[in-house]
């Protein structure tokens, strides 16, 4: 198996290029973003409780994310490999995702931080809010995004750093030259499928 943790702050681009490592070495998306919003579009409680927090532009509990990815990876058991993409986002997350791993004998091969600008990030989401229906994407939630990021995330790349397994690749530049980059790393684990 090869496991890929795909960081970096809201508007990163984490989202699209996760979708060009999946289709291009077959493996298997789990974006917590977008199991947060299905649990809300389906009124589940955990939902319904998830709901408050994203529309304040803040981190849902913990434990509420770590159980749902949990689930997610037990079903999943013939997977070549998983991008986690917007997860984890706390040390506590990390360290839960490590033993989730081990469980199955694997690990978090390799973490690859996008780095993009603040300004950017920002006309790239409130361009994002007008077409997306996203409520999260307005000036003032992105604003509150980007802090909780660089509050409470930031220190997950520090953990992945101190193992040796943190990445940075510059994502301002073209979705393409983004993606090479990225394979660029990925490449020294695994091959794309053609
Ligand atoms: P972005 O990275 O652009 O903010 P996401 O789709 O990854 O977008 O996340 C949207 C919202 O969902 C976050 O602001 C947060 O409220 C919640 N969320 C997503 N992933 C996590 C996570 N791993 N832990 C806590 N909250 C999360």
């Amino acid at each position: 198996m090869f496991n890929l943790v795909l960081f970096g702050p809201p508007g990163s681009g984490k989202g699209t290029q996760s979708e060009n490592i999946v289709t291009n070495y077959n493996l298997l998306h789990i974006s917590t973003g977008d199991l947060l919003r299905d649990e809300v579009s389906r009124h589940t409680p955990l939902g319904t409780e998830a709901k408050k927090y994203m529309d304040q532009g803040m981190l849902v509990p913990d434990e509420v994310v770590i159980g749902m990815i949990s689930g997610k990876i037990d079903e999943m058991p013939d997977a070549r490999g998983f991008v986690f993409d917007g997860f984890p986002r706390t040390r506590t997350q990390a360290e839960a995702l490590d033993k989730l791993l081990e469980f199955k004998n694997t690990k978090i091969h390799l973490v690859l931080s996008l780095e993009v600008p603040e300004a950017d990030l920002i006309k790239r989401l409130v361009g994002r809010g007008e077409t997306s229906g996203r409520s999260d994407d307005t000036e003032e939630v992105i604003t509150k995004r980007i802090k909780e990021y660089h509050l409470k995330t930031t220190p997950v790349a520090n953990y992945y750093n101190s193992y040796g397994k943190l990445e940075t690749v510059v994502g301002s530049n073209t979705i393409e030259e983004t993606f090479k980059a990225l394979a660029k790393h990925i490449n020294k684990y695994i091959l794309p499928v053609t």
